[in-house]
């Protein structure tokens, strides 16, 4: 799957990888509400433009963001939200260098890329077979079936506000977390 077409985008997603909205229109609506997403981009339905209080959701790094709102270039490389939900569990790993920790030994398991089989991870160290999603990735990757991805930001530019994640968890009864997707 391919759905992500950003080179590096900070993603928001639910921390039950198998979520997804009962109906995709409730998210995008609660996600309007809140003023992160503004209106949707005509080139696809499921992305859109940042909303009226997106730089009060996203705190961004550093004193000068170097972030484009608009597709001032026409070449697709802004900022924009983009919903994605797939039909299974669908890892975003990215090309990130980190090994995540086995939540059983809690030892770094560096061969991941190789042993990664259907979402699981057999640890080297302690042989515990392991849903991949349970292991600490430290924000490096997520698994899941739907993602709020905004686009062209890179690992640790921004974060999310815990506002956002509340007012989510708050609507949708279930905890949501980020990560940072880099191509
Ligand atoms: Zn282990």
């Amino acid at each position: 799957m391919n759905a992500f077409t950003s080179n590096a985008s900070l993603v928001i997603y639910p921390t039950n990888p198998n979520w997804i909205p009962d109906k995709p229109e409730a998210l995008i609506k609660t996600l309007q509400q809140t003023g992160l997403t503004g209106e949707p981009l005509n080139k696809n339905e499921n992305s859109y433009l940042v909303g009226e209080y997106f730089l009060d959701h996203i705190s961004f790094m550093g004193c000068s963001p170097n972030i484009k709102l608009e597709n001032e270039n026409d070449d697709g490389t802004f900022t924009f939200i983009r919903i994605t939900t797939t039909e299974n569990i669908t890892a975003l790993t990215g090309k990130h260098g980190f090994a995540p920790h086995c939540p059983q030994c809690k030892k770094p398991e560096k061969n991941w890329r190789v042993l990664l089989k259907d979402n699981q991870l057999v640890c080297s160290h302690c042989q515990q077979i392991s849903d991949a999603w349970l292991y600490n990735w430290r924000k490096s990757a997520g698994f899941g079936r739907c993602f709020i991805e905004i686009t062209d930001i890179y690992p640790k530019e921004a974060i999310p506000q815990s506002s956002v994640l509340e007012l989510l968890e708050k609507r949708f009864q279930i905890p949501w977390s980020y990560f940072f997707y880099h191509a």
